[in-house]
C-alpha cells in the first residue's frame, strides 16, 4: 500500500546534513521523480563536522559533502538542492530557521513535505541516540508548515518579496523505526538508485558493504509491513484543509 501517486507533483525534503534524505527517503525521491514529480531538497548544515579524519578541516569537509550531496542528488533525479549553511551540530529550532523553511515553502509551494521525525529521540533496542540536528529540523519544518507557511501575518516580509501563504497538506515524517510508521512507499524498483545515490556520500559511508546490508535489512522489514519487497516507512500527516 503506498497509495500516493507523485505525477506532477511537487516535493519538497528537509534534512540537516547532506546524506539524510537519502538515507531518509532516498528510493522514495526517486520513485517521485520517477513519476513526474518536482523533488527538491533543502538541506539545513552541510555537515563539516561529518569527519574523524585529522587532515580534514571544517572548510573543506563542507564542500565536499556539498559536492557529494549533488551528485547523489542528480542520481536520484533531484531538481534543486538547496543549502542554509548553519553549522553541523549546532542545529536549533529557533525562529531564524523556521523562517528559512516558511520561505522555501512559499517560493517552492509543495504538494508534500518530507522531514525527520522530531519524535524520535533514542532507540532502545540499538542503544541509539538520534542526533540533535536531526530533532531540530524535524521541529522546525513540522512548526513551518503548520501554522508559519500558511499565515498571512508570520513573516509578512514574505508577501513583500511576492511569496504568498502556502498550506502544506502532506507531510511525510521519515521513520527510522518501521513498526511505529503508518505509511509504507514500494520502492522495489527504486531500491538500487538509493544505494548508488549512498555510495556517493564516500566521506560518510565507508563501508558501502555494511551500509547496503543495513539498508537492505530495514527495507525488508518495512517490506514486510507494507506487503512488498521493499520499502521505505513514514509517519504520514495528511493535514486539514
Ligand atoms: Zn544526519
Amino acid at each position: 500500500m503506498d497509495g500516493i501517486n507523485f505525477k506532477g507533483k511537487k516535493v519538497l525534503v528537509v534534512g540537516a546534513h547532506p546524506d539524510d534524505n537519502d538515507f531518509g527517503a532516498g528510493a522514495t525521491v526517486a520513485k517521485a521523480a520517477r513519476q513526474g514529480a518536482e523533488v527538491i531538497y533543502l538541506i539545513a548544515t552541510t555537515g563539516q563536522r561529518g569527519s574523524s579524519d585529522e587532515n580534514m578541516t571544517p572548510e573543506r569537509l563542507s564542500e565536499i559533502r556539498k559536492k557529494e550531496q549533488e551528485d547523489a542528488a542528480k542520481v536520484l533525479g533531484v531538481r534543486e538542492v538547496h543549502f542554509l549553511d548553519y553549522v553541523d551540530g549546532e542545529l536549533i529550532p529557533d525562529i531564524r530557521l523556521k523562517e528559512q523553511i516558511v520561505k522555501s515553502i512559499r517560493r517552492h509551494r509543495p504538494d508534500i513535505v518530507f522531514t525527520m521525525d522530531p519524535s524520535f529521540f533514542y532507540y532502545k533496542s540499538f542503544g541509539m541516540v538520534n542526533h540533535s540536528d536531526h530533532r531540530a529540523i524535524g521541529e522546525a519544518t513540522l512548526d513551518a508548515c503548520y501554522p508559519l507557511a500558511r499565515d498571512l501575518m508570520s513573516f509578512p516580509e514574505h508577501t513583500r518579496e511576492g511569496l504568498n501563504p502556502h498550506k502544506v497538506k502532506d507531510l511525510l515524517l521519515y521513520s527510522f523505526v518501521p513498526e511505529n510508521a503508518n505509511f509504507y512507499v514500494d520502492v522495489t524498483e527504486t531500491f538500487d538508485m538509493k544505494l548508488k545515490a549512498l555510495s556517493l556520500h564516500k566521506t560518510q559511508v565507508g563501508d558501502m558493504q555494511r551500509v547496503e546490508k543495513r539498508m537492505r535489512d530495514r527495507a525488508e522489514v518495512s517490506g514486510r509491513l507494507g506487503r512488498c519487497k521493499y520499502a521505505e516507512s513514514f509517519v504520514r500527516l495528511q493535514l486539514p484543509e
